[in-house]
């Protein structure tokens, strides 16, 4: 089945980084373009961002309180009871957002990294106009995966999904607060795709043909058999291999009381976020997702 979307004309796409605060490479990019913003000028649409959570930045924490990025629910935005910093942060941006660009069509992109061995990533909704936005990109720059988790609350309580569309770029190898190079270039590059194609898709210019790509969807998070930072560790045969195809009966914890520990699933699966530092404090050791190939297209 065809996955096809139209999309209204862009008038603002909106990049956001630092939403959390020890992934310092949204950060940097966000303090270049307040010197200079020329990268991100395209004429037929306005680009503003933003530091999404500073006083996590100021700590070079991911959060102070809570997740901002979980905190995106209309439902909870609404709670009188939530009173985290991330939480009162959460609704301040959603508000500035609707006050600022009421009636108006936006794109959002939150710039993301992680300590997995990942590559380019664009996360975004299994709804047709943000994925066949991702679609769009990788189709650009084929080395680009496309991470799609179903439509639900998950979805729906991140940053990005403030916008009319929205995606997340999620750039890694990388730790926790540091800067390199290689990773400022792959984001710098992913942003500049997805604001070639907004300008094409408002322009007339982009590519109506139907196109083919592969993409991943989410199926599971696998947590560590004993909690974060027990006896069992990710499996040296598993280490770096994201996107790579995981067999029931494959490694994938190690523990010096447990031994080996296989992968009990009845399919093959491509695991990600494998080792992911931030996701320690739930205990998870990575997520499964499972390639789709679709083709896509871009209706007038
Ligand atoms: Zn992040």
């Amino acid at each position: 089945m065809q996955i096809k979307s139209s999309f209204n004309k862009i008038d603002n796409v909106v990049i956001s980084g630092g939403t959390h605060g020890n992934e310092a490479t949204g950060v940097y990019l966000i303090e270049e373009w307040e010197k200079d913003c020329s990268f991100l000028k395209r004429n037929s649409f306005e680009t503003d961002f933003f530091c999404s959570n500073p006083r996590a930045v100021d700590l070079n924490l991911r959060y102070t309180e809570t997740d901002l990025n979980r905190c995106f629910l209309d439902k909870d935005l609404e709670d009188e009871s939530a009173v985290s910093y991330e939480e009162l942060l959460a609704y301040k941006i959603k508000n500035n957002l609707k006050k600022n660009y009421a009636g108006k069509t936006t794109l959002l992109v939150d710039m993301h990294t992680t300590t997995s061995n990942m590559g380019i990533n664009i996360m975004c909704d299994d709804e047709a106009p943000n994925l066949l936005l991702a679609a769009m990109v990788k189709h650009r720059l084929p080395e680009v995966h496309v991470y799609c988790i179903k439509k639900s609350d998950r979805t729906d309580s991140c940053l990005r999904s403030s916008g009319t569309y929205g995606i997340g770029i999620e750039v890694g190898p990388i730790p926790q607060g540091i800067l390199r190079h290689d990773v400022v270039e792959s984001m710098r590059k992913a942003v500049a795709a997805v604001l070639d194609i907004a300008h094409e898709i408002n322009t007339g210019g982009a590519d109506e043909t139907p196109f083919s790509i592969e993409y991943f969807s989410h199926i599971a998070e696998v947590a560590y058999p004993d909690g974060p930072f027990g006896d069992a560790m990710i499996h040296k045969d598993l280490e770096g291999r994201d996107y790579e195809i995981l067999h029931p009966g494959d490694n994938i914890f190690y523990g010096a009381e447990c031994g080996n520990i296989q992968y009990e699933g009845k399919e093959e699966v491509h695991p990600v976020f494998i080792n992911e530092a931030a996701y320690y404090e739930k205990g998870l050791a990575f997520s499964t997702v499972k390639k789709e190939h679709r083709e896509f297209k871009l209706l007038k």
